[in-house]
């Protein structure tokens, strides 16, 4: 339960002094639902303004605090164009206020003929100067304005002003909390204390240690929930499988392993053989060859007497896999099953039974397969593909029910960097393929502005003559779900005057699960030849005839993501090709981001660079990370913190496992404020 300190942290935002519902509906387009909430919506800058007496040329483009006389109304004629407020400084000197929206208020705040102090951006407009939205105050309030004054991530219809007194209310109700920063560390940072830190935050976010204090806070809560992880899921001791190899010799297989595959599977091999349960990321580039990994890693297993489970992300992939290792193992003598929703009366009785009494091996499936109902044999191996979906509130689960844990082993095919890893995987061991299989030709891609989209569909139309099938990915619409569906409806319709009806099919966001799988099913059996997508084109799956990947509004995309939608052509033996179709406006990071998909199908250098193109500023969110999202945190600050906070935490861990001293108390505190909640359910008790 949530220490009782934090409740008042906790209140949802109605409970501060002049909150009301219109207030807070406000404040929910910023995410803003609790005092919390606010005391971690902070200042992205400090705005500097200048005290003048009256406008000058040497002012503009500097924020300027100035008394003005309005003289003039002038209301747009037709409804179209701004409000102009006409002002005269002491000077004498002209300044037109500008409205966009709201006349009225206009007119209220600027009455005729009386001094007003006023603030904003000093602008030369023609010949004339302009503020645009000014600030306003009767003259003798003009005083309270800052010089320098904090600036906050805004919403329509709330200004700065609210929001910094909104936020005032907030650190006023921060309570003084116990130190959860090791001493050390502390001093060696000079880190004040939590609450001093918070409002200095606020006060003045020019001067960056206070918010790096706040955003480690964040970084350790992250990590120490990670390593509470990585202790439950070893608490209990699972079963050593070290393999015979006898299985794995009948295996035929038509090529080789890669050198990195060999040695991954050595290294899974060497945890296998452990009786404290495996616990391993398995990162590989689209197309490395983690499935075979995979079976390897399954087949030693089994060849120490347990069965293996594989879970798949989507229906579709899921039998993907199942029909390659039936392909691959049936022979042998291996027993492959499988389980999604769609497994229902004799069919799921059949597969319950067979793991029930072991005559089921590998068991193949969607989350279906880590249900209650789902009882094992004797289940020593878990593999996930694909896992983000998977993120770190299933592996919680998944940690916290297991009495007898099997060997976890989870693939993915999102490179990220290192840092990255260390912040949504932490309680896992790494391993990394890093080798393509040989005799792979890469993807080639190119960059095409929107100007030239017909000659894009007439490439298309000879690809599809030819015999080829194509991806059409349409890009997210300012995140919402309706109107990507109805871009990616409209580019349909479009291809389909052209291509005929049968030929184009389309999944998005908006459709049920099974109508997508039939979609996507009768592409994989080639009776489409294009199928337009959001980006909800299902990972992994692989159509070895479609080699020819079309994005559209590829500058809206993050790379990672592009990187995996690319992956989706470049399956067969045959030359594939990714055009990238860009808007006529790009920004120069728009730009060197498309230009590095150009030059290389290196995952992981696209994802370093990625990374460094954001900025530093950038808060790391949900969007190409997975599902570990930062609220105070930036990218920088991980890459420069996640270490440290990752050693901090193993060091509290050790000396007090249980987190029942003072400063284990103080970590379950931090651990609430961030909510890692679940987290908490991990320590150990006792
Ligand atoms: P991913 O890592 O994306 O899951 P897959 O396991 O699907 O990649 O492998 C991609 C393709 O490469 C498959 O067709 C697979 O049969 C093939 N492959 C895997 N390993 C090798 C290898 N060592 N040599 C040649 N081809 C391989
Ligand atoms: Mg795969």
């Amino acid at each position: 339960m949530r220490p009782e300190i934090l409740n008042p942290l906790f209140a949802e935002v109605e409970t501060l002094p002049g909150v009301g519902p219109q207030v807070a509906k406000l404040l929910k387009r910023l995410d803003i639902t609790r005092a919390v909430d606010l005391l971690y919506h902070l200042p992205t800058g400090v705005i500097e303004r200048v005290r003048a007496k009256s406008a000058h040329s040497s002012l503009l483009g500097s924020n300027v605090i100035i008394d003005l006389k309005p003289f003039q109304f002038r209301q747009p004629r037709s409804g179209r164009g701004p409000t102009r407020v006409f002002a005269s400084d002491a000077d004498g000197n002209t300044v037109s206020l500008i409205y966009f929206n709201n006349p009225g208020w206009a007119k209220k705040s600027l009455p005729m003929g009386e001094t007003r102090t006023v603030s904003g951006k000093l602008e030369a407009y023609g010949d004339e100067w302009q503020i645009i939205h000014p600030e306003v105050l009767p003259a003798d309030k003009g005083a309270e304005l800052a010089i320098r004054e904090p600036v906050y991530p805004l919403t329509e219809g709330l200004t700065n002003k609210r929001l910094r007194e909104l936020a005032a209310m907030a650190v006023e109700r921060a309570p003084n909390l116990p130190e959860w920063i090791e001493p050390s560390l502390a001093a060696r940072e000079a880190w004040r204390p939590w609450r001093s830190a918070v409002a200095e935050a606020h006060r003045d976010p020019g001067s960056d240690d206070p918010r790096r204090r706040l955003a480690y806070d964040e970084v350790f809560a992250n990590q120490l929930a990670l390593m509470l992880l990585r202790q439950a899921s070893r608490r209990h001791r699972g079963v050593a499988l070290p393999g015979t190899g006898e299985i794995i010799a009948r295996l035929k297989l038509p090529y080789q392993l890669t050198g990195a595959q060999r040695r991954v599977v050595e290294e899974i091999r060497g945890d296998m053989s452990q009786t404290a349960p495996m616990l391993r990321l398995l990162q590989g580039d689209v197309g490395s060859g983690k499935t075979l990994v995979a079976l390897m890693s399954m087949l030693t297993a089994i060849e120490s007497g347990a069965q293996a489970a594989l879970l798949a992300p989507t229906e579709i992939l899921a039998r993907q896999h199942h029909a390659t290792l039936l392909k691959q193992v049936d022979s042998i003598g291996v027993r492959v099953g499988i389980l999604t929703g769609r497994e229902k009366g004799k069919a799921r009785e059949s597969v319950l039974m067979g793991l029930a009494d072991g005559s089921i091996d590998i068991l193949v499936g969607t989350h279906a397969i880590f249900q209650e109902k789902v009882a094992y044999k004797n289940l020593g191996l878990a593999v996930i593909d694909e896992q983000h979906r998977f993120g770190v509130s299933q592996r919680l689960l998944l940690a916290a029910k297991a009495e007898r844990p099997p060997h976890l082993l989870v693939m993915t095919a999102t490179p990220i960097p290192r840092t990255l890893t260390l912040t949504q995987y932490g309680e896992m061991d790494v391993s990394r393929i890093d080798e393509m299989p040989p005799g792979r030709t890469p993807v080639e891609t190119r960059v095409i502005s929107e100007e030239r989209l017909s000659e894009v569909v007439d490439g298309l139309g000879r690809h599809l003559a030819a015999g080829g099938q194509a991806y059409w990915v349409c890009p997210l619409v300012e995140e919402s779900e309706k109107s990507d569906a109805a871009a990616a409806e409209e580019r349909a319709r479009i291809l389909r005057l052209r291509f005929g009806d049968d030929k184009v099919g389309l999944v998005h966001g908006r459709m049920k699960g099974p109508e997508k799988d039939a979609v996507m099913s009768r592409f994989a059996a080639n009776e489409l030849s294009v199928l337009v997508a959001t980006t909800v084109i299902e990972v992994g799956v692989d159509v070895p005839n479609a080699t020819l990947m079309i994005v559209e509004g590829a500058e809206r995309f993050g790379l990672a993501q592009l990187h995996q939608l690319r992956g989706r052509v470049g399956r067969g033996s045959g030359k594939s090709t990714c055009l990238l179709i860009r808007g006529q406006t790009l920004t120069e990071v728009g730009r060197a981001r498309l230009a590095l998909m150009r030059e290389t199908n290196d995952g992981f250098r696209i994802a370093e660079e990625d990374l460094r193109l954001r900025g530093p500023g950038e808060i790391l969110g949900t969007r190409q990370s997975g599902e570990v999202a930062f609220r105070v945190a930036t990218a920088n600050d991980v890459e420069e913190l996640a270490q440290i906070a990752q050693d901090d935490a193993l060091i509290l861990l050790d000396r007090d496992g249980g987190l029942s001293g003072p400063r284990g108390q103080a970590a379950r505190t931090c651990l609430y404020l961030f909510e890692r909640d679940q987290a908490v359910g991990l320590i150990r008790s006792g």
